[in-house]
């Protein structure tokens, strides 16, 4: 008989929960309530939201906005949001993840320490995280996002190095090898590993749930980032890996003579989809 299994450490982060939470305890409130940006990446759990009446508006509908309430997602703001929330008389419910408030205090600081260091983030280009960290240098961080992008930086002058949450240890340590082999002679390098564990650690755990099975349905939004890079592990060592948004993406031409099937995620994905997805095997499988 074919076995399911769901991946019970996939699934939101706390950062993501904590999100997810405060909207809803506003949403029970009553009233009307903003959210800037995708509260997570995941459309399914974003229809779940907008459907308890939460509203979600981009950065030009934020600006035009006035006298409302509006709440910030994990991935954090820059300054200049918070500025227009208090020239427009916005009420803002700030669901920024610690480890992200933490993350843009310490650019911040870094950034004010007027010596002539660069700072440098390791991150991808137009992400809100990515947005929120650069807004904490007045928009003077570098940003990298591959080791092309290198050249970008001055070696000749003080680098401090800095990572988006969700970026892969691999990748930061790859770039901190190559700024190493780079920067001149006696010039400060300064390098801090700012990857967030809940997502870091998620892989060596997510590589071995997938090798454990014939074939995994990785169920995340196109959006994710961190779902991109949780995916490419099960394939890395599970070439029968599937990306799904859902129920509906299920291929079952896939579930011949099948013995195990794996069910994970992104930091993104609910686990209630995940469920979705478990359900409708057991239905098509007859289980
Ligand atoms: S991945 Fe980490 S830093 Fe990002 S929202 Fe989740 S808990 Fe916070």
């Amino acid at each position: 008989m074919t076995t399911i299994e769901i991946d019970r450490a996939s699934g939101f982060c706390f950062g993501v929960v904590n999100a997810i939470r405060k909207a809803e305890e506003e949403l029970n409130k009553g009233g009307i309530l903003y959210c800037l940006g995708d509260i997570v990446h995941n459309s399914r759990e974003v229809d779940r939201l907008t459907s308890k009446g939460l509203i979600i508006i981009d950065r030009e509908q934020f600006k035009r906005l006035h006298n409302a309430k509006v709440l910030l997602r994990a991935h954090g703001e820059p300054p200049e949001t918070y500025t227009i929330a208090r020239t427009n008389n916005i009420e803002i419910i700030d669901a920024t993840c610690p480890v992200v408030l933490q993350l843009q205090k310490k650019i911040k600081t870094q950034h004010s320490d007027s010596d002539d260091s660069q700072i440098v983030i390791y991150g991808k280009i137009g992400h809100a995280e990515v947005n929120g960290l650069v807004g904490q240098t007045e928009g003077k961080a570098i940003v990298i996002e591959k080791a092309e992008d290198l050249s970008l930086i001055d070696f000749s002058r003080p680098v401090k190095l800095f990572s988006q949450t969700t970026k892969s240890l691999d990748g930061f340590r790859e770039i901190v090898n190559l700024i190493q082999q780079k920067i001149a002679p006696g010039i400060l390098f300064e390098y801090n590993d700012t990857i967030c564990r809940q997502v870091a650690n998620r892989i060596p755990n997510i590589r071995t749930f997938a090798a454990g099975h014939e074939l995994i349905f990785f169920v995340s939004g196109q959006k994710s980032s961190n779902g991109k890079i949780l995916f490419e592990e099960c394939r890395k060592v599970n070439l029968n890996s599937h990306l799904i948004s859902g129920s509906n993406d299920i291929d079952t031409s896939l579930l011949t003579n099948v013995q195990s099937i794996g069910i994970c995620g992104a930091t993104s994905t609910p686990s209630w989809l995940m469920e979705e997805v478990a359900d409708t095997l057991r239905n098509y499988l007859k289980l």
